[in-house]
């Protein structure tokens, strides 16, 4: 079997249910040869992810997944390659995970308008490694049965523009893209069908983004073969991934979603090359 990647892979580190040691097990066990931790805000996992991963023969590729904006879109970076020890970096990321700390407990307070009463502070307890987010949100809102799913606490609260959501802080897409340039990393647009925008990709090609998220979970075939001609027409490294959360939302995604290591050559072959520039 010739050996297949999965470049989107979450941990405890942000929203996913599963540490960085599960997520290398699992990716063992559906087959893999190569994944990339993708955390939001966030690369706690990546060290312990790369030496598990060296143990039982899995090649991890140290990534990062940050939140930008354009005129209001919601944008979503991938960083791969990246120096995840750099010190600015990290202190840039824990800056952005205490602001969205302050974000949640917002949220939690808008709740209240919904009589819905939840423990802010012990849901951050609970989740002490995280970049807490709206998933955590939605978990506990559905423990609670406060809603019948996942999904439906999204729908009704914390979707965008829905009562309960507050904006977390956003970089501007030539922030993201220039600090993963500094840390020595490839930039890509993660899952571009959920920004429900295609007119933001010429403009992050402007900014000077490398790559596109072509493959995805909730990629359907037709936004596949767009994103690909895409690729194509502004010439676009190429990756995808499952954006597994664990169980964070129902079912284990890891490998669902899976790319030709090829793929993976090629982006080395484009650092390498850029690096040596
Ligand atoms: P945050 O970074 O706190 O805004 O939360 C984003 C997280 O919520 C990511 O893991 C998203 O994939 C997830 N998410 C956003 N919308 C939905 C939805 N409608 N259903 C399930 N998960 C969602
Ligand atoms: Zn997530
Ligand atoms: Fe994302
Ligand atoms: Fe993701």
């Amino acid at each position: 079997m010739s050996p297949e990647a999965d470049l989107h892979v979450h941990t405890i580190y942000s929203d996913s249910t599963f540490s960085p040691r599960k997520v290398v097990t699992t990716a063992r066990e559906v087959g893999l040869s190569c994944i990339a931790i993708t955390d939001h805000d966030a690369v706690g996992g990546v060290e312990e992810a790369i030496d598990y991963g060296k143990k039982v023969g899995i090649e991890v590729i140290p990534g990062v997944e940050l939140t930008a904006e354009y005129n209001d879109t919601e944008i979503h970076i991938l960083g791969y390659f990246i120096d995840y020890k750099n010190p600015w970096f990290l202190e840039k990321l824990q800056h952005l995970r205490e602001t969205r700390r302050k974000r949640f407990l917002q949220m939690v307070e808008k709740l209240k308008n919904f009589n819905i009463s939840l423990d802010a502070e012990k849901i951050i307890r609970q989740n002490p490694f995280a970049s807490i987010g709206r998933l955590h949100l939605a978990q506990e809102l559905y423990r609670k049965g406060y809603v019948s799913s996942i999904k439906e606490a999204f729908r009704l609260y914390i979707g965008e523009g829905r009562p309960c959501y507050v904006k977390k802080e956003r970089l501007s897409p030539q922030e993201a893209i220039t600090m993963i340039r500094k840390l020595g990393g490839i930039s890509v647009v993660a899952h571009p069908y959920l920004m429900g925008d295609d007119n933001v990709i010429p403009v992050l090609v402007k900014e000077g983004i490398e790559g596109i998220e072509v493959y995805h979970s909730e990629h359907p075939l037709s936004a596949q073969i767009r994103y690909m001609s895409m690729a194509q027409n502004y010439n676009l490294l190429i990756t995808g991934g499952s954006d597994c959360h664990g169980l964070g939302k129902g079912k284990v995604l890891l490998g669902k979603v899976r790319i030709s290591y090829n793929l993976v050559e090629k982006l080395k072959e484009y650092k390498n090359a850029r690096d040596k520039t």
